[in-house]
């Protein structure tokens, strides 16, 4: 499948990211956002990345008008009016989500690809609020977007094999690394890192050593370059935990509670970096 024109919906952090990635790869693209001043403010966002990029010598600066000149934008989910490929990346809300599937379905060319960035939603129940569950399929960028290598693409029950390698495919051209993972609550890299990082809460909680040693300790101990408190600092301690609330109720596993003490920094604000304070003051 050629993938000429593309829609990203939602132009926040994720959405943005994603179709800088796309228009840098050759890919036609129209960044689209509901929210007044949203397109713009990603627009903004992607020229920044761009400009650094081209500062650290990773893109020409000749190629900055081609590449901006592949970028369009909407302020409704229409204007994905007969594209290929659309990738969804509003805000983490079913029923808002389910609403974007209903009218990509209507708008999007027959034959398209209906993907979601999701981090949480099953794609088997996104797929079901469209009349081509078998064009729907998970496509779980990392952010930063331009920086991190991995997409992991979820396959939902209905999925089918043509949609899984138009995604990887396209994935590839964008220059990533794709895994592929079953429709289960946080896929591959949020099952594994979600539970560690709230295992660092729960030791934390328990005075087992200072938040300085715990990442001190996992840092040099197991080679990682942020240590697991910092690390949810960075992500937001609201997202860990409802990504940990996720992992909790869709696999119906104890071991899976999130952390008093996560649950009681979140109750006071601090959030992580974005607040300022988190685990760590910043
Ligand atoms: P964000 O809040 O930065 O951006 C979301 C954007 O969606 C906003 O600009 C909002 O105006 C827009 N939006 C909301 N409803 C809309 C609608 N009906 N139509 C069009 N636009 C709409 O959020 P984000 O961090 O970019 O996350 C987006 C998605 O990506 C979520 O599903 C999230 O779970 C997922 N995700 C986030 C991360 C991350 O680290 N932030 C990583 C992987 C996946």
């Amino acid at each position: 499948m050629v993938i000429g024109r593309m829609a990203v919906v939602g132009a926040g952090q994720m959405g943005s990211g994603i179709a800088q990635v796309a228009a840098q790869s050759g890919v036609e693209v129209t960044l689209i956002d509901v929210a007044t001043g949203a397109v713009d403010a990603g627009r903004a966002r992607i020229e920044k990345s761009l400009q650094k990029l081209v500062e650290k010598g990773k893109v020409p600066a000749a190629e900055l008008p081609a590449i901006l000149g592949r970028l369009r934008t909407g302020m409704q989910v229409s204007d994905a009016k007969g594209v290929d490929f659309a990738v969804e990346a509003i805000t983490e809300n079913e029923p808002l989500k389910k609403d974007v599937f209903r009218e990509l379905d209507r708008v999007a060319a027959p034959a398209a690809v209906l993907a979601s960035n999701t981090s949480s939603i099953p794609i088997t129940r996104l797929a079901a609020a469209t009349k081509r569950p078998g064009q729907v399929i998970g496509m779980h960028f990392m952010n930063p977007v331009p920086l991190m290598a991995l997409v992991e693409v979820i396959r939902g029950a209905q999925t089918s094999d043509a949609t899984y390698e138009a995604t990887v495919d396209l994935a590839k051209r964008m220059g990533k690394t794709t895994v592929l993972s079953k429709d289960f609550p946080g896929f591959i890299v949020n099952r594994i890192l979600i539970p560690m990082l709230n295992e660092a809460c729960f030791a934390l909680q328990e005075g087992l050593a200072t938040a300085e040693d715990i990442d001190q300790a996992m840092r040099l101990g197991t080679n990682q370059p942020m240590g697991p408190l910092q690390l949810a600092d960075f992500i937001g301690l609201d997202t860990c935990l409802a990504i940990a609330e996720v992992l909790h109720k869709g696999l119906g596993d104890d071991k899976y509670r999130p952390s008093p003490l996560l649950r009681q920094y979140v109750d006071a604000g601090w959030l992580g970096k974005k607040t300022g304070r988190g685990f760590h003051s910043y």
